[in-house]
């Protein structure tokens, strides 16, 4: 594995920048996903349409960031990757390397349950054509930072695609370009605290070939490792 340093003193990190961790339901900053929000809550009014809160506990070692929930996934759904078909690679790949138990039935009542990690994402709110706008990506960010701030026992966090590799070094009050993104790469941006770089596990990325499911296996051995676990020996099958 490749670990590539911070170019200066690495910072005792993100657990020192305080701020909310979830946003409200009507949270009113990005002005283009307001809208979007307000189509969706008429278009759709049994979904969940809100901000998408993070899933799983806060005092374990290992956060997981998404880029912004899908529409008809975690829009839909109210929980992280739940209805995405992104949800399916990532939920498979927690439950074998026992960081989840129970059974992902790509809903938000089906009992699975994060038991090794967190899940949240770069952008709490669904945009259109899944592409948040940079000013968008800034505005959330804070929310970021308050999840970091929160967990206390971090020593990983997997970051699913390059716009949220950023976000994390930005919200470790890091500049991007002092570090490389790339796919089972990890920096490090705090005191014990490693940064791992994720293909996202996108339909379009698994249907391309871009990702295979060994490929991000191989991400969460590596993680495995770094924290000191078993990997996919924890796996129940
Ligand atoms: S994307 Fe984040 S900052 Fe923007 S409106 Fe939604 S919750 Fe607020």
């Amino acid at each position: 594995m490749t670990i590539q340093m911070a170019p200066t003193d690495v910072p005792s990190g993100p657990r020192k920048v305080a701020g909310p961790r979830e946003p409200q339901p009507d949270c009113p900053f990005c002005p283009r996903l307001v809208s979007f929000r307000e189509e969706n809550r008429a278009k759709f009014p049994d979904w969940f349409n809100a901000p998408v809160p993070s899933f799983g506990p806060a005092d374990v070692e290992l956060l997981i960031v998404g880029l912004a929930p899908g529409l008809k996934g975690a829009n839909r759904t109210g929980r992280p990757f739940t209805g995405d078909f992104a949800g399916v690679l990532l939920y498979e790949t927690l439950l074998r390397y026992g960081l989840a138990s129970g059974t992902y039935a790509e809903r938000p009542d089906d009992g699975l349950v994060l038991t090794g990690c967190m899940i949240t994402n770069s952008v709490r709110c669904v945009p259109p054509q899944n592409k948040p706008l940079p000013d968008e990506i800034a505005a959330c960010r804070v929310f970021l930072s308050g999840v970091l701030a929160d967990m206390p026992n971090l020593r990983a966090v997997l970051a699913l695609g390059r716009i949220a590799f950023d976000t994390v070094i930005r919200a470790a009050g890091l500049k991007p370009s002092q570090f490389k993104f790339g796919h089972g790469e990890a920096v490090d941006i705090a005191k014990g605290l490693k940064l791992f770089g994720s293909y996202h596990c996108s339909r379009y990325n698994t249907n391309t070939g871009r990702l295979t499911p060994e490929m991000f296996h191989g991400v969460f051995d590596k993680i495995a490792a770094h924290l000191g676990r078993s990997g996919q020996d924890a796996r129940t099958e």
